[in-house]
């Protein structure tokens, strides 16, 4: 069955996609991240990760980038620490939105590698995927990135395919990191 599979960048992907594309799966990558900050650092995560879909023969697809949107969306939670309520909604809007445009294409299932980052609380990604899930009836595909040996496949590529690898989740109130 085919489903959208949310990307935020390369680095968290790579290992999926190329996983997923060697089962052949039918999926296509979307790429709907108005939480990253400057525009400069968008566009490079956007190309990057464009060139990741390019290497294993995958549809990508831009959605609107309005970070202005965004910012008035978590109005508010500025000062929540990553992890807390800043960082569900702003899982929660992303998913809702691919979900939203799932149903547009027709496409029933939406799949994401928000939560592959050791960074990121698998949990709270599960937990704003099935509640946007909920509201739009997108079927949510939790799609393992993490264990398996695929954080040992995802250095692997990041360091094979020069990937782009960024410091900081996306926002400006992400904090700074020795790598994401
Ligand atoms: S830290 Fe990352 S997940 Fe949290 S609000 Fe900012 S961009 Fe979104």
């Amino acid at each position: 069955m085919k489903f959208l599979l949310l990307s935020c960048c390369a680095p968290c992907s790579c290992a999926v996609i190329k996983t997923l594309a060697e089962k052949a799966e039918d999926f296509e990558v979307v790429f709907y991240n108005p939480n990253v900050v400057p525009q400069e650092e968008y566009i490079r995560r956007r190309d990057e990760n464009r060139r990741i879909c390019e290497v294993y023969d995958i549809p990508f697809i831009e959605l609107d980038y309005n970070h202005e949107k965004w910012n008035q969306a978590i109005k508010g939670l500025e000062n929540e620490p990553e992890r807390g309520k800043r960082c569900e909604l702003c899982f929660y809007m992303r998913l809702k939105a691919v979900m939203e445009y799932a149903k547009t294409r027709g496409i029933s299932c939406v799949a994401s590698v928000l939560g592959v980052s050791r960074y990121k609380d698998l949990a709270q990604v599960n937990r704003s995927a099935h509640r946007a899930e909920e509201e739009t009836g997108v079927k949510y595909l939790e799609i393992e990135g993490r264990k398996g040996g695929m954080q040992e496949l995802r250095c692997r590529l990041i360091k094979d395919l020069d990937i782009y690898n960024q410091k900081y989740c996306g926002c400006q109130f992400s904090i700074l990191k020795e790598k994401e």
